[in-house]
């Protein structure tokens, strides 16, 4: 009998759970072990923030969902990692102590590092919770005048939510007759082209910008925050009345201290998705040293390689299952139907690049089978 424990309960681990769930006999114990019950959907953030979806929505309970497919589940903090004696020490949960392992994945998110943009915590809205999405759509009902300003910090690698609720303040204040009165800027560390890592998807979206007067400010690192600008590198300082910021990220630190990590804490992993150099650990989703924007759709294909190479490896068999480093996603409200953008980022080939209603409503389809086939079971 195997002990496989998976830590964190997002895309990746719930995926890896799920799946190693399906391809291993009943004689094998899989636990998952999550700071919180709550699994979060967040690609549903931006709608519940403007009122377009609901809480219950966005957000499930992990263990009843994971009891019926047969994996314990923990609410717990990962205290302490020890791959030596293979134990696992958590914290803060329903259960203190350790856990004996014999196979290990990770999949514990990115670490949102706000303490390298001064005054981010107090003045800073961001979408990287259910908690501050509900209070940043307060503060959207409240702008009415003003400016409004969008970005990503350095390290943020997540430009989506950022011109999703742009483009949804912009239509929001269209239909209240106030669009005149708020301007709108989103801030980037880089380049459009460099954000959407494709010229045409560039073009599609900046196209969609101007259609709704979203300027778009390229080259800008904001390095700290006052209560009304945000201060970049290059001695700029941006007024604002309304701030949604992504803050750097990191990986997380309860693989810091492991050396298994790069220079941001991402864990470095091979293409098997297998922890470099290290036999029965593996890593997957968000806390992976993968280039680009961290997805996902890349989380659960991660998770979807690694629960098939861990279960080879359980039953003795060599790995099979290779990971390629795509990108796919699906911007949102932007009026004139979603852009649907796929790119394989291991070649130079361009992206294939869409627009229209269907990618919206595709989107939405996604997130519906998510919910259905998580939460009712
Ligand atoms: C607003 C928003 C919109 C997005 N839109 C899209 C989109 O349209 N398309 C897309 O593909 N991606 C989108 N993303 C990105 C996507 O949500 C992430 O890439 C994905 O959630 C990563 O999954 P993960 O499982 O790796 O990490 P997470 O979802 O971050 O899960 C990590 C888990 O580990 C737990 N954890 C962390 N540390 C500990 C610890 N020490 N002890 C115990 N538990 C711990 C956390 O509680 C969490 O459950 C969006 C993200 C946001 C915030």
């Amino acid at each position: 009998m195997a002990k496989v424990l998976i830590l964190g309960g997002g895309f990746a681990g719930v995926v890896a759970a799920e799946r190693l769930a399906e391809q291993l006999g009943d004689e094998h114990q899989i636990t998952l072990v999550s700071r919180s019950r709550q699994f979060v959907f967040y690609p549903a953030l931006v709608r519940l923030a403007f009122g377009k979806s609901e809480e219950a929505d966005v957000a499930f309970d992990l263990r009843r969902t994971m009891l019926n497919r047969r994996i314990n589940f923990i609410e717990a903090e990962v205290a302490h990692i020890d791959p030596f004696e293979r134990t696992l020490t958590i914290a803060h949960g329903q259960v203190e102590g350790k856990l004996a392992y014999d196979y290990l994945v990770f999949a514990l998110g990115r670490r949102l590092a706000t303490e390298r943009i001064p005054g981010f915590y107090e003045h800073a809205h961001h979408l990287l919770n259910v908690d501050k999405a509900i209070s940043f759509g307060k503060a959207v009902k409240k702008l009415h005048e003003g400016r409004a300003v969008f970005g990503q910090c350095p390290g943020a690698r997540l430009p989506l939510p950022v011109y999703e609720s742009a483009f949804a303040l912009a239509r929001r204040l269209e239909e209240k007759g106030e669009r005149e009165r708020v301007r709108i800027t989103i801030v980037s560390p880089t380049t459009l082209e460099s954000e959407l890592v494709d010229p045409t998807g560039a073009a599609v979206l900046k196209k969609a910008m101007d259609t709704h007067q979203i300027e778009f400010l390229p080259n800008l690192s904001i390095e700290s925050l006052t209560q009304n600008s945000a201060m970049t590198a290059s001695g700029n300082a941006i007024g604002f009345d309304l701030l949604m910021l992504m803050p750097p990220f990191r990986g997380s630190s309860a693989a810091s201290y492991l050396g298994i990590t790069d220079e941001e804490g991402y864990i470095n992993v091979d293409s098997t998705m297998r922890v470099t150099g290290r036999n029965g650990i593996y890593a997957v989703g968000d806390c992976t040293n993968f280039d680009g924007p961290k997805m996902g759709h890349m989380a659960v294909r991660q998770a979807e390689v690694a629960a098939t190479n861990l279960a080879a490896e359980i039953e003795g068999r060599a790995p099979v299952s290779h990971y390629q480093h795509e990108m796919t996603f699906v911007i949102d409200e932007m009026g004139a139907g979603g852009l649907y953008l796929h790119k394989d980022l291991s070649t130079d080939r361009p992206a294939t690049v869409r627009q229209g209603h269907f990618w919206s409503w595709a989107k939405r389809v996604h997130e519906k089978y998510w919910e259905l086939s998580h939460s009712i079971i």
